[in-house]
């Protein structure tokens, strides 16, 4: 048997495991009442998720409920459930209509009213919103699992490499935490991955991270710009993940174009493509103003690809002006709960304006004879100053000597 196989094998056993682990727990006892055997909750990918428990109780059961929500939800949703002839109830959610973010945890638990008019409940189980329509293997390192279906070993290999040698290089920029666990899920097509993110409008995107899960999606086919794709996709989600870990809630308050800069500055591979649509943008002056990446990127793609170009030459900009002091004063400001704007003013005693005006001028050379005035202003006032001294001297001489000669005497 080869590594792979065993491998694969390794994998299919751990993930039956878990399966009967998900679907065969032990019965769950209610507080007083009631004692629920066999709950279950079985996941149809973009399809539905259902319920199922019997719930044995002393005195019969009037009504039956489910309660669910994702792990970072606060309020569940409470569905009444069906009996079965089997004696069994079940609730069967349509999980095509609202949509669980893909890999994520929820938390379930039921609920049963008896004939004593009192309410009992079970106690939570969790389940994972797994994508199973793809044969998963995986590869970990340090609580970082790469899972792919497409590929052989080395494809999960080097996008592990990739992981990395990505959390490395942004050591200096971000604080690195993997005391959780981080899984990113490679899909071996953008159709694939936008099926499951059902991003709608967001088709340009290569990948996406859902950085309070752990949980990075990228697509990356198998082939010549594996590896390139690997060393761009996979460090920028990892770093959301990361901007996430170090601000938590936070991580909201933050500009899109901020977040985005960092996690474009992480790449190991920057798109060739991005200095490029910079100056075409910057020579028919339709650059994006920044005022409007603050709360998200355009939808379409050419404009979200030159949002992306902008906030990592950008932030890029704001790293090498103020340090990686001056970006951490930056995101301390908006985690205070400074606007877009005053966070800048306030950080960098700057305004978003005349930030973006300084990078336009020194990152892509716009309004040259400003920046040659500006750095020419001290000159100029010593020129003045230098000339001043001899020219009131001159305009002196020259009143005497027109004194003395009104004072000729008339001829
Ligand atoms: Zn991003």
């Amino acid at each position: 048997m080869s590594t792979t196989h065993r491998w694969i094998t390794k994998c299919i056993l751990v993930a039956l495991l878990g399966l009967t682990l998900s679907l065969k727990p032990d019965p769950v006892h209610g507080q007083g009442g009631i004692v629920v055997e066999s709950p279950a909750a079985v996941i149809d990918f973009g399809k539905s998720i259902t319920f199922t428990a019997k719930i044995n109780a002393s005195s019969p059961v009037q009504e039956a409920y489910v309660l669910f929500r994702g792990v970072t939800e606060t309020t569940e949703r409470v569905e009444k459930m069906q009996l079965t002839p089997d004696g069994t109830y079940l609730f069967m959610y349509d999980a095509s209509l609202n949509v669980f973010p893909p890999f994520s945890w929820l938390v379930y638990w039921f609920q049963a009213t008896l004939a004593d008019g009192q309410t009992y409940t079970s106690e939570p189980l969790q389940v994972q919103y797994r994508d199973d329509r793809f044969p998963w293997q995986h590869i970990s390192q340090a609580n970082i699992t790469v899972n792919w279906y497409a590929g052989d070993e080395a494809f999960g290999q080097a996008a592990l490499g990739s992981a990395g040698a990505g959390l490395l290089s942004m050591k200096d920029l971000l604080p690195i935490s993997l005391t959780d666990p981080i899984d990113i899920y490679i899909y071996s097509n953008i159709d694939d991955l936008q099926a499951t993110l059902m991003l709608g409008g967001q088709t340009w995107a290569g990948g996406h991270a859902h950085a309070e899960l752990g949980v990075v999606l990228v697509a990356i086919p198998p082939g010549v710009s594996q590896y390139t794709d690997m060393d761009t996709l996979i460090p920028h989600e990892l770093a959301h993940v990361m901007i996430y870990r170090a601000l938590g809630d936070n991580y909201a308050k933050q500009p899109a174009w901020l977040v985005e800069g960092i996690s474009s500055m992480a790449e190991l591979y920057p798109n060739p493509e991005y200095a490029r649509a910079l100056e075409i943008a910057s020579a028919n002056d339709t650059l994006l103003p920044f005022e409007s990446l603050c709360d998200s990127f355009p939808a379409d793609s050419g404009s979200a690809f030159l949002a992306y170009a902008q906030s990592q030459s950008f932030v890029s900009y704001i790293r090498d002006s103020f340090g990686i002091p001056g970006l951490t004063r930056l995101m301390n400001t908006y985690t205070e709960g400074y606007s877009c704007d005053l966070g800048v003013a306030q950080a960098l005693s700057l305004t978003l304006g005349q930030l973006d005006q300084r990078w336009r001028e020194t990152v892509l050379g716009q309004n040259v004879g400003g920046v040659a005035l500006r750095n020419l202003l001290p000159f100029l006032l010593l020129l003045v100053l230098v000339l001043l001294v001899p020219l009131w001297g001159a305009i002196d001489v020259m009143r005497k000597r027109r004194k003395k000669e009104n004072g000729k005497p008339a001829k």
